[in-house]
Parts: structure tokens; C-alpha cells; sequence
């Protein structure tokens, strides 16, 4: 059975690149009828935080990136962790280092100054007829993995194809570390993050691994793990990262970089998906699709190898193709929403509903709609020079006209229709220097829908006051 996980670090918001992979893996999950699991991978204790936890977690559930089981936690699974280090130091896979810090630095000066690579020296290390230092008392020792000597690791990566390294290029890793200082009594110690993710992925019976490939360079002594343990070796498939505009690693300092920026900057979730999933995976030149699409199409083939460029334009594009299509009352919720972050409270019914409808065709986000929609909710400023241009005095008359009749008529659309044509007429006036000076006295700008359509959805007393002053 086909099964995929995400496991994110919980030390921030859940990051777009990680996202991406998320969706990869879940959808590759969906296509095939396995199951896709969350994993929190929180041993970086002085980083995590529940906050972030609760962000990621949000996030996925705004993506609807479904899982089957999770959130698993890292931290709890210590007990776990420790009986496969037993394990493996009485198979003679792993071992204890005793090393103090002091050593450490020595060993590195050393070699750096013969113009050696730097790695750990192996002065631990058991082997046939070795005799290993006396075990000091003072030094809480490290685990580390006795990594094969000699050999390649080779996977058939698949995003990247075929990848080899050498053993001789890696050293035996550091797979648990003691306790703190100062740890209550009995605490167990943390293991590292190569070791934590390979027993994680055997004890969840992962088959297939989706991540960044900044993860390359771990993945040989990951699978030197799965081999010290017999366990079956996953597929892996790592993703090329995602660059900025200006060619270099998409960052916080260049811009949003998390799913929550992009819900509260009012981008739509589905197409949110449907960018993230084209941003280095394609299926013909299909630039939009539905996530049930993406699912039937994903089958881990035509993933790219080289990175993709965020494209804001791009994404504003995409989820203006979807504004377009979205039901109303749900965009009513959401701009809704985004009026209550402006402190304006505004009901999310049929009448906003409405308005969303008659505007939503102009704008790339939420966010945009509800500028536009702001005229409706508190008073406008037209800009003194617009009003000198376009309603001066010579419409000044038939601004009083309209008024008149707007104050006279059933409130819909077609009636004030009839009553700006009939003004039109009695002031032999075209369209347009009628229409122009009543949108900038009640929408404060020059352009906007039909006239008649915009006026209909505000309240009469608004559009008769902002015409009178
Ligand atoms: N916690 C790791 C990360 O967020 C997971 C990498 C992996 O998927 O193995 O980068």
C-alpha cells in the first residue's frame, strides 16, 4: 500500500516550499488509494513551539491537505528511538562516542591543517582486535552510526533519477546526543534528525518520500540506516527549491514565504494548490485544474528538476481565474472576514453577496475586493481635482436632477436606470457625463461597473447624500 508523509518542523509557519511537498505527497497518496500522514518533527525542543503546531496545522486544513493519521509527535516516540539505538549498538551498526567537545576541535584542527576533509575519526569505533580508550567518567557520550566503510549509496531519486555517493564521503553520524545539562534525572536523550525520520518512516511503513533537496546530501546515511536496521528502503523524491524573482532562494526578506500570508492576503486555497502544484510539476500546458484533477493526473512523473521562480503575477492571475468561478456567499464570508481585520463589521448576506458578484470580476484577491467594496461600507473622499474636472458646475444641474428622481423611485436596478436615461434626456447629456460625476461623488473613482448595477446595491440615503454634498 502506497503510503506518503509530510513532516514539517514546528518552528514557524508552515513554509510554501514544504507545502508544496506536502501536496505532492498527499496527492500522489490520493492517486494511488494509499494514505498520507502528518508527522510533527519537534526534536528541535529549543525551536519548537505549539503555536507553530497549531499554524501548520491550520494551514494544511485551509489547503485541504487531508491526512490519514497524524499529527504524530516526534517527542513522544523517545522510548521508541531508544530501543532501536539499543538495538543497533548490540548489532554493532551504532556506538558510543566519548568524545569531549575539546577532542573534537583538536581532531578538526588537525586535519584541516594537513588539508584532510574534515569528518569523525572513527577513534570509538569498535572493530576486530581494536582497543578503545577508557570510557572516561565525566563525559556523557553521543551515539553515532557506524557507517559503512567504502561502497556507494545509490537511489534512483524520483525527481532527480539516479544519485551516488560514497561512503568515503560521509562519516559516522551523530545519531543521539545526551540529555541536556541540567535535565531532570532518568530524561532520555534526543536523537537526531537522520535517525528520528528513517525509524519514523519504517515504523509508519512509508513507501514514498517527497521533500526538498536540501535533503540530498542526507539521504546516504539515511538509507545506510534503513540498512543497519533490514528495514525497507522508500522511494525518495526531492524537490528543487523554490526561487525569487531576483533568482535566489525564496526567503522571508523577499517576500511572503508561508501559506498564512497568502489566506490573509486573500488568495482561495484551491488556487493556491493549483499554483503551488504547477510550480515544478506539469501535466501537459495545463495551467489550471481542479484538485480532483491534480489527483487523478499526479502519479510522481513530470516533476521538474530544476528549481521554478515564484511568480506573483502568476499567482494573482491564477486566483483571479478562480474568483471569478466562486460562489458568491462564500466570497461574501470572506470578504466579510477581511473587513473585520479593517475593524469594519459588515454582514456576510445575500446583499454582500451581491456586490461580490458585481465586482469580483476585477480584482486578483479578496483583498482587492474588499477595496473595492469599502465605498459601500463608510464614506468616500473623491479627490478634489476629480471633482473639479468632472462634477463642476456645468453638471451641477443635472446632478440635482438625478437626485431628485434616485429620491422618488422603487430601489432597483432598472428603475434607476429609467431615471438616469430620463435626466440624460431632459439635460441632452450623454451617458458618460452623467455617469462619470456620479461615480466620483458616491464611489470616489472614475471607473466602475455599470452605473445603474453599482448604485442599486448601496442604500439609497448613502448615494443621496454623497450626491448632495
Ligand atoms: N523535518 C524535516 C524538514 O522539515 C523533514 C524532512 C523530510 O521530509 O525528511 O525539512
Amino acid at each position: 500500500k502506497i503510503r506518503t508523509r509530510i513532516a514539517p518542523s514546528p518552528t514557524g509557519f508552515l513554509h510554501l516550499g514544504t507545502a508544496r511537498t506536502a501536496l505532492y505527497s498527499w496527492a500522489f497518496a490520493r492517486h494511488f488509494g494509499g494514505e498520507f500522514v502528518l508527522r510533527i518533527e519537534d526534536t528541535d525542543v529549543a525551536r519548537s513551539t505549539q503555536d507553530s503546531v497549531e499554524q501548520i496545522l491550520q494551514s494544511m486544513r485551509w489547503l485541504g491537505l487531508d491526512y490519514d493519521e497524524g499529527p504524530i509527535y516526534q517527542m513522544q516516540r523517545l522510548e521508541r528511538y531508544h530501543a532501536v539505538i539499543e538495538q543497533m549498538i548490540a548489532a554493532g551498526t551504532a556506538y558510543r562516542c566519548y568524545c569531549t567537545p575539546q577532542e573534537l576541535d583538536a581532531m578538526k584542527a588537525g586535519q584541516e591543517a594537513r588539508g584532510e576533509k574534515r569528518r569523525y575519526d572513527g577513534t570509538w569505533r569498535p572493530a576486530p582486535g581494536k582497543r578503545l580508550p577508557p570510557v572516561p567518567a565525566d563525559v556523557k557520550p553521543v551515539v553515532r552510526l557506524a557507517n559503512p566503510i567504502g561502497g556507494t549509496v545509490t537511489w534512483d531519486d524520483l525527481v532527480k533519477g539516479p544519485i551516488s555517493i560514497a561512503n568515503e564521503e560521509i562519516d559516522d553520524l551523530i545519531i543521539l546526543r545526551p540529555p541536556a545539562d541540567g535535565s531532570p534525572e532518568g530524561a532520555l536523550g534526543i536523537p537526531t534528525y537522520n535517525f528520528a525520520v528513517v525509524v519514523d518512516d519504517w515504523d509508519m511503513a512509508i513507501t514514498h518520500v517527497f521533500r526538498g533537496d536540501e535533503h540530498i546530501n542526507n539521504t546516504p546515511w539515511q538509507i545506510n540506516i534503513f540498512a543497519a536496521l533490514g528495514a525497507p528502503l522508500p522511494r525518495f523524491g526531492h524537490c528543487p527549491i523554490i526561487l525569487g524573482d531576483d533568482g535566489l532562494k525564496l526567503s522571508k526578506r523577499r517576500g511572503a514565504v508561508s501559506v498564512t500570508a497568502y489566506e490573509d492576503s486573500g488568495y482561495l486555497p484551491e488556487a493556491m494548490l493549483n499554483y503551488l502544484a504547477r510550480l515544478g510539476w506539469s501535466h501537459g500546458d495545463d495551467e489550471l485544474f481542479t484538485r480532483e484533477q491534480m489527483v487523478a493526473w499526479f502519479d510522481g512523473t513530470h516533476l521538474a528538476k530544476s528549481p521554478a521562480q515564484w511568480d506573483p503575477a502568476k499567482l494573482a492571475w491564477v486566483n483571479a481565474q478562480y474568483l471569478k468561478q466562486a460562489d458568491d456567499a462564500r466570497l461574501a464570508m470572506l470578504v466579510a472576514a477581511q473587513f473585520a481585520r479593517r475593524g469594519i463589521t459588515v454582514a456576510a448576506d445575500e446583499r454582500l453577496a451581491a456586490r461580490c458578484a458585481l465586482f469580483k470580476d476585477r480584482c486578483s484577491t479578496t483583498v482587492e475586493l474588499a477595496d473595492w467594496l469599502a465605498m459601500y461600507e463608510a464614506p468616500v473622499t473623491p479627490s478634489a481635482d476629480d471633482v473639479a474636472t468632472h462634477a463642476g458646475e456645468a453638471v451641477r444641474p443635472a446632478l440635482a436632477t438625478l437626485r431628485e428622481r434616485l429620491a422618488g423611485i422603487a430601489w432597483d436596478k432598472a428603475a434607476i436606470s429609467q431615471a438616469i436615461k430620463d435626466t440624460l434626456g431632459e439635460h441632452k447629456l450623454k451617458m458618460p457625463q452623467l455617469a462619470i460625476p456620479v461615480r466620483v461623488l458616491v464611489c470616489g473613482r472614475m471607473q466602475t461597473p455599470s452605473i445603474d448595477a453599482v448604485l442599486a446595491l448601496f442604500d439609497r440615503d448613502m448615494v443621496l447624500t454623497r450626491l448632495a454634498a
